[in-house]
Parts: C-alpha cells; sequence; structure tokens
C-alpha cells in the first residue's frame, strides 16, 4: 500500500512526505481507511512503536475544521511524555494545515499556562486524565461540541488508575462523537470503557 491511496488529502500527504515516511505501516494501512470512510468508532489492538499516533493523527487533523477554534478532538494519554510527544509529532503533521492548534494538557506544570494556551484555541487537545479531568471541573475547557475522542494506550491508563477520570470525562463529551481506542491488550477494564461509551465498533488487530 501507499499513503495516497488511503483517502488523505494533500496537506498530510505533503506533511508525511517531508517525514520521510515512504509507505503506511500496518496499524495505518488498516486504521486510516476505516477512519476517513465514515463516521465510526474503532478498537485497535497495537502495540507502541507500530505507528499508532500517525494512524488516528493522519485522520482527525484531515477531519478537524481548521476554520473554527472550538475543541473537535480530544486524544486521552497516559503521560505527560507521551503527551508532549503526539503533541510534536501533530506539529509535524499538520505542517501544511493552517489554523490548526494542538495544545498538551498534563500534570505536574502549571495549570494557569495550560489554560490560558486552550483559551488561544485548541482543536485538538492532548491530555492526560487526571488534568484533563480537573481542567474540565474548573470550567477551564470546555467539549461540549468535542466530536473525536481517542483513547491512546487505554491498558496503560488504567493500570495507571485512571478508570474514574476516564469515565468521568467521557460523560461530559457529547454522546454523538466518534471514539477511537488504542491498546496494546484487552483487559476486563478496557473493554468495559468499550462497551459503555462505544457504538458497534470496527476492531483492527495487528
Ligand atoms: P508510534 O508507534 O506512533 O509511537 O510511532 C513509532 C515511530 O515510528 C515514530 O518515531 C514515528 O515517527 C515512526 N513512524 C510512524 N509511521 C511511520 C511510517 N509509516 N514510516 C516510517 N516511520 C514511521
Amino acid at each position: 500500500t501507499n499513503f495516497s491511496e488511503l483517502g488523505l488529502q494533500e496537506n498530510i500527504l505533503k506533511a508525511i512526505s517531508d517525514l520521510g515516511f515512504e509507505s503506511p505501516s500496518e496499524v495505518q494501512a488498516q486504521a486510516i481507511p476505516i477512519l476517513l470512510e465514515k463516521e465510526t468508532d474503532l478498537v485497535a489492538l497495537a502495540q507502541t512503536g507500530t505507528g499508532k499516533t500517525a494512524a488516528f493523527g493522519f485522520p482527525l487533523i484531515q477531519k478537524i475544521n481548521f476554520d473554527e477554534k472550538f475543541t473537535q478532538g480530544l486524544i486521552l494519554s497516559p503521560t505527560r511524555e507521551l503527551c508532549l510527544q503526539i503533541t510534536n509529532e501533530f506539529q509535524h503533521y499538520g505542517k501544511y494545515s493552517p489554523g490548526l492548534r494542538t495544545v498538551a494538557v498534563y500534570g505536574g506544570a502549571s495549570i494557569t499556562d495550560q489554560e490560558k494556551q486552550i483559551k488561544k484555541g485548541a482543536q485538538i487537545i492532548v491530555a492526560t486524565p487526571g488534568r484533563m479531568k480537573d481542567m474540565l471541573k474548573r470550567g477551564m475547557i470546555d467539549i461540549s461540541k468535542l466530536a473525536y475522542c481517542i483513547l491512546d494506550e487505554a491498558d496503560e491508563m488504567l493500570n495507571m488508575g485512571f478508570y474514574e477520570d476516564i469515565i468521568d470525562i467521557l460523560s461530559h463529551s457529547p454522546k454523538e462523537k466518534s471514539t477511537w481506542l488504542f491498546s496494546a491488550t484487552m483487559p476486563k477494564e478496557v473493554a468495559s470503557i468499550a462497551k459503555k461509551f462505544m457504538n458497534n465498533p470496527r476492531e483492527i488487530t495487528v
């Protein structure tokens, strides 16, 4: 497979070319056409290092309306390091998508600084569940028009004790949205989140 066969637009294809990615990894080849074809929930069993960030990142950026500033996509990720890594990758993916802003929020750093970044407009937020829940509760973040929620390394987030926070965040987001869950393994708690919050998800395993 070639990236140009997956349904990606020119702004993304140019960014991919600059990144030097020659062909899609397996999870990308499987997930991207599914996510671009129509609105759907997705459960993807994939380890880290398989290229899953781009597997959700490319379709997400393609679906964001850059002319609108409100938050349309939320990525929940287990650690500060991963949040920063994803946000950094997204800067590259969005190189030819003017107006796109991706903001990271995570614990252990100034909440007011993060609030300022959000207030400037963030179509995409990359967050650890604890800080996200805290900022939602304080009214610092509005996800009332969220269209896409990505749970990255869902098993890791649950291992770290974020089950209640994730439930809380998802319960406060619109029902009408697409949820894409990525996990290396499928323990009971991950299956429970999928069952509670996802609607007939497509499933892929790499
Ligand atoms: P991830 O699993 O998303 O953490 O990605 C692992 C690494 O693979 C990252 O450094 C990516 O930049 C890189 N990568 C992702 N997709 C591709 C691809 N199709 N071709 C080459 N490198 C890639």
